[in-house]
């Protein structure tokens, strides 16, 4: 008689506010969880220091999942073209790969935290088929308000550095916003010249490869484009203050990132 395999239940965190919440959500619920983080390499410390906050509170460890092969290695495996929300051969490799080894060919059960009031985003489908993604925060219409009591029940309220940039993932993550390239500026010197350093210039050809299509790192660094970047965001803030006037600080700050720009970050990445 053959025995039957057992189903794994498994639950991402990326370090971003959605996913932690679901593990809180979750934590009594689903006794046999598996907690993973797919650890890039380069991600905040913050993201670290919130991750241990976070075990503390599961009372288990998040298993850290490292790919076999770092960005530098994929970088050049990609003639050195930096990734792209066109070319996001890094959430394949860095995220996706070592998810993929992971649960290897068990059949899992992987809990997305894809809220009640979130349309447009679908969790990601395993093309080997043996990965069944289920959403509860939307069957049991959770919204963002929904999200930020349970982190805030649980006292651990948000990672830290939502005091400056709103998505998860790595330092040097295209999805940035110009507000939070700022901020990386600020906050943490060493990392933006490191993200400097990945840029490069071709003096015969003037092609450019940065992060962003309309600036490079070193060019949003002058004093007055950084004070031309904040002194914008510092009107829309003040516009979202006014406009929800009982909503917290945090959730103003995010309101006003994305009124500079609205598109969706990686859905694998920030969740
Ligand atoms: S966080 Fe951004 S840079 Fe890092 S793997 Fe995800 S999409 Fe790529």
């Amino acid at each position: 008689m053959t025995e039957e395999k057992k189903v794994r239940h498994i639950l991402g965190i990326s370090g971003g506010k959605d996913s932690s919440a679901l593990a809180v959500y979750l934590r009594d619920k689903v006794s046999n969880m598996e907690y993973f983080f797919c650890d890039t390499g380069a991600e905040l410390e913050e993201t670290y220091e919130y991750l241990a906050k976070l075990e503390k509170y599961l009372g288990k460890p998040i298993i850290r999942l490292n790919p076999v092969k770092n960005f530098d290695w994929w970088l050049q495996r990609n003639g050195n073209f930096l990734p792209s929300q066109r070319m996001r051969w890094c959430t394949i490799q860095l995220k996706l790969a070592p998810l993929e080894d992971f649960v290897g060919d068990d059949q899992a059960i992987s809990y997305v935290g894809i809220r009640a009031d979130e349309d447009t985003r679908k969790g990601y489908q395993s093309p080997r088929g043996n990965i069944q993604s289920i959403f509860p925060f939307k069957e049991d219409g959770i919204d963002k308000e929904g999200v930020m009591k349970i982190l805030e029940h649980s006292g651990l309220g948000l990672p830290s550095y939502y005091e400056w940039r709103t998505r998860s993932g790595c330092y040097f993550c295209f999805y940035q916003r110009k507000m939070e390239w700022v901020g990386l500026l600020e906050r943490h010197p060493d990392l933006f010249e490191k993200a400097k350093s990945y840029e490069k210039f071709d003096e015969i050809t003037g092609k450019r490869f940065t992060w962003m299509t309309d600036e490079s790192l070193d060019e949003l660094a002058y004093p007055e484009r950084v004070l031309e970047i904040k002194r914008k965001h510092y009107e829309q803030l003040e516009k979202e203050k006014a406009l929800n006037k009982n909503k917290p600080l945090s959730e103003v700050f995010a309101d006003s990132l994305d009124a500079e720009d609205d598109t969706l970050p990686c859905q694998i990445c920030s969740l």
